[in-house]
């Protein structure tokens, strides 16, 4: 098993992720702005978009898994783990639970570092889609709903002087990193490096207005315009499956 890493923003577009992302019977769609990618992805029955790392079975996206070799190519192919088309330039994005918010934003009111360095199950993705999934998905953006889900943190500690008090509210957040790498065993594992930005969030609804001004301007197309969803993160799990032995 390698580890793969990339740094800088144009690598290779065929040699790229996205978050462990349940779109269930709770989300709301029609209450969040879906960026064009998204909106591009196939759909359930329902018609609710359903995430490139999602396994299907007999014509049904599984919600509650997310496939290894729908993983692996997202990461390998610096891919969106949302919408499937390339990530561009970086910062690369990726939901985080609520300690890590705290830690992390208490790293950047400090001016000091942080790397994730306990590796993560978590793929990335673009800002729009990963503000969209945070919206969506209960399970991503509830303040307590990762809790019984096993997350780590490692053994970050939050620095001295860290205003715990006003950062107490914060449920979760989208964080922007300068770079991941993986590794592939059971699962796709990720390590991301050089935190940039952090969009708190505290139920996942704050991040509407600023996933509206994102939309509307168009900047979260840019890196995406020549890019599209290949038909190996369609919805069928053989083409998946054998694209991603490439990689193995
Ligand atoms: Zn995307």
């Amino acid at each position: 098993m390698g580890v793969h890493q990339w740094e800088g923003a144009h690598r290779d577009p065929g040699t790229r992720g996205c978050a462990r992302v349940l779109l269930n019977d709770r989300m709301q769609p029609d209450v969040a702005p879906m960026p064009r990618t998204v909106a591009l992805r196939p759909r359930d029955a329902r018609g609710f978009p359903v995430p490139a790392i999602t396994p299907w079975r007999d014509g049904e996206p599984m919600f509650a898994a997310t496939s290894v070799s729908r993983t692996l190519i997202c990461a390998v192919e610096r891919r969106c783990s949302i919408c499937a088309t390339q990530l561009g330039s970086p910062p690369v994005w990726r939901v985080v639970a609520a300690e890590e918010a705290v830690a992390m934003a208490a790293a950047l009111a400090n001016g000091e570092s942080y790397d994730n360095l306990a590796p993560t199950a978590e793929a990335p993705g673009h800002l729009a889609c990963m503000l969209y999934a945070s919206m969506v998905c209960p399970f991503l953006a509830r303040p307590n709903a990762r809790r019984g889900a096993g997350a780590q943190f490692g053994d970050f500690v939050a620095p001295r002087g860290a205003p715990r008090g006003e950062l107490d509210g914060i449920g979760g957040g989208v964080a922007g990193f300068e770079t991941y790498e993986f590794e592939v065993a059971d699962q796709v594992m990720f390590r991301f490096a050089g935190l940039v930005a952090l969009h708190p969030h505290r139920l996942g609804a704050e991040h509407l207005t600023e996933l509206r001004a994102l939309l509307a301007d168009g900047s979260e197309l840019d890196d995406v315009m020549n890019s599209t969803s290949p038909p190996y993160l369609g919805s069928d799990e053989d083409t998946a499956d054998r694209r991603a032995e490439m990689y193995r």
